[in-house]
């Protein structure tokens, strides 16, 4: 038989120690039980917040979406334009590379990160004897110049190459989220 005692923070009534709700005034004295109302409201409050938590993110991620627009570069209407460029040799231990240098201009209100370029080599008749595919570690800033430097492992004998086409074919937008 155990005889030991609590005091109810209620009614101040001497109760058993293991009685989880007061034989006085009934007010539960063990919280963590799902019998006891206040517990179960809280738990099903919780599962309430986490069964609609998905569909507040997706809320807060369209209203970003339209408040603070992140098109994609080829959604854009105003891009970046190549402003100039040059193309040179440089020998490396490996052999030539072909470096190209320039600017780009940002029109655009949108920080553009990752430049992708495409350039494209020709012979002295014009037909494509070459690819090379490269990104710009730059940023360019909206109406703003940045400088980049490309270098293209080239495919075939430097003597060949004549002249080259560089364009800019995607980019990263740089708006950030929330
Ligand atoms: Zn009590």
């Amino acid at each position: 038989m155990n005889t030991e005692t609590k005091t109810c923070p209620y009614c101040a009534e001497a109760v058993k120690a293991q009685a989880r709700v007061c034989p006085r005034c009934r007010q539960w004295l063990a919280f963590r039980s799902l019998r006891n109302p206040a517990f179960a409201s809280w738990v099903i409050s919780g599962i309430f917040i986490l069964a609609y938590l998905p569909l507040v993110i997706l809320l807060l991620v369209r209203m970003d979406q339209s408040f603070n627009p992140r098109p994609l570069y080829h959604e854009s209407p105003q891009k970046l334009r190549l402003t100039e460029s040059r193309m040179s040799w440089k020998q490396f231990d490996s052999g030539f590379r072909i470096v190209l240098t320039g600017v780009v201009t940002n029109e655009s209100n949108i920080p553009w990160e990752d430049l992708q370029f495409e350039c494209r080599f020709f012979d002295t008749n014009g037909t494509i004897i070459d690819v090379g595919n490269t990104y710009g570690r730059t940023t360019a800033q909206p109406h703003d110049d940045a400088a980049f430097r490309l270098l293209v492992s080239p495919a075939r004998d430097t003597n060949v190459y004549s002249s080259y086409r560089l364009t800019i074919i995607d980019a990263r937008n740089g708006r950030r989220g929330f």
